[in-house]
């Protein structure tokens, strides 16, 4: 009989989905994408709101509990906000959640709360105008604060969906800044997470740029109120670690891929979108589930993800980076 939950040879659940809904983004953020954008795929190879709707379904079944929404920019593309307004009432226990730039959020922000989305994750990883500017390739800081205006005013936190603000480090851009963003997100009561550069790409990546979280924080005028604590908001195993702050009670995360592995703990798989599914960040191993999908082929497509949850390694390995492993190709 076929095992009805997505366990890999190590033991570990799968019960987090990072899906891709499109490799296109409307930033060119220079850690993440090259100044030309990302060759575009043809309509036809990329799977449709019905394909994923169907991958759902089945995921569900396996014991899925969490679907994250990523690209490129998900807000990018047409009629995604219908999609999850459409998701989140078909599985009423699946977590929805979603990573976005925070360019297009405001127009949207009021229905992503009607909805219920849980989660949200908003990607900024400076309050300078001109530095966002320059980082993003000329996107303006203005939309991304409005964005988050428009959640919060739109009662997002009263109504239980996490918000989150990502801040990817970046040695002699964004590291002096820290103080700058933890008071922001401080503020305004969300959740600030710092995110260790990560090495996926050989065009973006030098080893100058990596800066290590500890020496972010130790630089703080408040570093010695900082404090690590053992357990955090535990949100399906996430790879977050999180400090507090002694004085002000303040709460930040860490995602430190590079200084220290989470692989023991990772409960992720990833589905780009052309359906590929990635099971690790740092491996170029990868499964396609897009004919099966395409077919609507139940069976075709449990045996392609049970395939695919075998090929997951024990640990990442930060080595043979390549372009193929973009973050923007791959869903971050
Ligand atoms: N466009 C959306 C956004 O920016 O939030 C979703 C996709 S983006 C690839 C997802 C996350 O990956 C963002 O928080 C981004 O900052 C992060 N990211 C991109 N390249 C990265 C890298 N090389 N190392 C660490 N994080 C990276
Ligand atoms: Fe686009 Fe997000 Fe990559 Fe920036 S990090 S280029 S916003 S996909």
């Amino acid at each position: 009989m076929m095992a009805s939950e997505l366990t890999d040879a190590f033991g570990r659940r799968l019960s987090y989905v990072r899906i891709s809904v499109t490799d296109r983004c409307n930033y060119r953020c220079r850690y993440c994408m090259p100044e030309s954008g990302v060759e575009r795929v043809p309509h036809e190879k990329i799977m449709t709101f019905e394909d994923v709707f169907f991958l759902i379904r089945v995921l569900r079944d396996l014991g899925v509990g969490k679907a994250r929404f990523t690209g490129g920019e998900p807000l990018v593309r047409r009629g995604l906000v219908p999609f999850l307004s459409s998701l989140c009432a078909s599985f009423p226990g699946l977590r929805v959640a979603l990573t976005t730039n925070g360019s297009m959020l405001s127009a949207c922000a009021p229905e992503l709360v009607r909805m219920g989305l849980s989660s949200i994750n908003v990607s900024l990883d400076t309050l300078d105008p001109e530095k966002f500017a320059a980082m993003t390739r000329g996107a303006s800081l203005k939309g991304v604060l409005d964005g988050i205006d428009a959640l919060l005013d739109a009662g997002a936190l009263s109504a239980g969906m996490s918000v989150k603000m990502n801040v990817v480090l970046i040695r002699g851009f964004n590291d002096k800044d820290a103080g700058r963003l933890i008071d922001f997100a401080g503020e305004r009561g969300i959740l600030l997470r710092f995110i260790e550069f990560m090495p996926l790409d050989r065009s973006v990546w030098s080893g100058e740029s990596f800066v290590p979280f500890r020496e972010v924080l130790n630089a703080l005028p408040d570093a010695s109120e900082w404090r690590s604590e053992a357990s955090g908001p535990v949100e399906f195993a996430g790879p977050a670690r999180y400090c507090v702050n002694g004085n002000t009670g303040q709460r930040i995360g860490v995602i430190t891929a590079v200084s220290q592995h989470f692989c023991a703990s990772c409960n992720r798989l990833r589905v780009t979108s052309t359906g590929e599914v990635r099971v690790c960040l740092f491996s170029n191993e990868q499964v396609s589930i897009f004919d099966a999908l395409r077919a609507r082929d139940e069976g075709a497509l449990r045996e392609r993800l049970f395939e695919a949850a075998v090929l997951k390694p024990e640990a990442g390995m930060l080595l043979n980076r390549d372009e193929e492993r973009r973050m923007s190709l791959i869903g971050g």
